[in-house]
């Protein structure tokens, strides 16, 4: 019996183990553990390939979360405009900073924040929207952006799933205030442990997240203002300068295989992917939308299939929120997307033959 798993970071690591092995040597050779030289430089090439003019390396998407909001002022008693159909470290990061998470439900194709109900949310209190291009799927920043400057709010964009994503030509983490990424091993880049990046225009908010990651300090053992250590460490770095040339290549990859996907899968009654002419999406996540997901996916495990639920619980209805006081209908889309959403395998090294399997294999389940 075939077995695939959802992630395939074992085949991926074979085809660039010469290139990963080599530069983690650098590293150990150097001894430079903490702000190396490859953070330096991994800064200044993610940065070029976003085209933004700075970016910050931190300890993973959840501290670039924080300090990014720090670094825009939010605080106690600030709310923040953000969907439940998401990673709970989007929200989670807004209770770091004593703000309060206000959800708003999300848009039935692209289950991102849906921008026409963003304005019904904003109170005297809000301070900012925080978009997530969730599955590697490109939020409406458009939209977004108009509604965030009539209400003089701020934007910070979660691409913790979307690296090199596009939106209308441009790539998504350009649009905000302030944008994040994470490195965490499974992501489209990702690291070999943890890892994440805070990138901006505005020469204020990098130097603001450059301090706060590294105790407040200025030079050694003079700290400006009270910190965090939340330095992203050489060896991941010097990992994500090799995988970062490989990006583009990968995103392709992916698309390739959610264009395989979406062909096959097409006959079938099921949802596929939004696919907007003005997006490129990255495909983080393949996620089909299907009545019966439970059994279907019981189906495919034991035919060897992996799968995952991205995500079984909306935001709002999680025991730790429960303090907001949401209740099951707050947002029925989220809810709707959440009991029927199934995720695919997808890696960049996946085969046409593996992909065509799990084709086979799902229109046999649903027949
Ligand atoms: C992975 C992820 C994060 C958190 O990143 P970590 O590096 O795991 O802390 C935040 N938001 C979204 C949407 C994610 O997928």
């Amino acid at each position: 019996m075939k077995h695939i798993p959802l992630v395939n970071l074992k085949r991926q690591y074979k085809g660039i183990k010469k290139e990963i092995d080599d530069a983690i040597k650098r590293v150990l050779n150097e001894t430079s553990f903490i702000m190396g030289d490859d953070v330096v430089r991994f800064e200044k090439e993610f940065a070029e390939y976003l085209g933004v003019n700075h970016c910050v390396g931190v300890s993973s998407g959840t501290d670039a979360l924080h300090l990014a909001l720090l670094s825009l002022g939010v605080g106690k008693g600030d709310e923040v405009i953000t969907t439940p159909h998401t990673f709970i470290a989007t929200s989670e990061a807004i209770t770091m900073c004593q703000a309060t998470p206000v959800f708003v439900d999300i848009d039935p194709n692209s289950y991102n924040i849906d921008p026409a109900k963003i304005e019904a949310r904003i109170s005297k209190k809000t301070k900012a929207i925080l978009p997530v291009h969730i599955y590697g799927q490109p939020a409406e920043m458009d939209p977004i952006l108009k509604i965030a400057k009539r209400h003089n709010l701020f934007v910070l964009e979660d691409c913790a799933q979307a690296h090199g994503a596009e939106y209308k030509g441009k790539k998504v983490g350009t649009f905000g205030e302030v944008s994040i990424f994470s490195f965490y091993p499974g992501k489209n880049l990702g690291c070999y442990g943890d890892g994440g990046a805070v990138v901006t225009d505005n020469p204020a908010i990098a130097e603001k997240v450059r301090l706060l990651m590294n105790h407040g300090r200025t030079e050694k053992y003079i700290h400006q203002i009270l910190g965090y250590g939340n330095r992203l460490d050489t060896i991941q770095a010097a990992v994500l300068r090799v995988k970062l040339r490989k990006l583009n290549k990968w995103n392709v990859r992916r698309q390739a295989i959610a264009n395989q996907y979406n062909n096959y899968l097409a006959k079938l009654p099921l949802k596929l992917p939004a696919q907007p002419k003005n997006t490129k999406p990255v495909y983080h996540i393949y996620s089909v939308l299907l009545k019966n997901r439970d059994r279907i996916q019981d189906k495919l495990k034991s035919a060897g299939i992996e799968s995952g639920i991205h995500y079984p619980l909306p935001l709002h209805l999680q025991p730790a929120f429960s303090y907001l006081g949401y209740n099951k209908g707050s947002f029925p889309v989220a809810e709707k997307v959440s009991r029927e959403t199934l995720s695919l395998p997808i890696f960049p090294e996946m085969r046409t033959d593996e992909i065509n399997y799990i084709c086979r294999l799902i229109s046999k389940f649903m027949a």
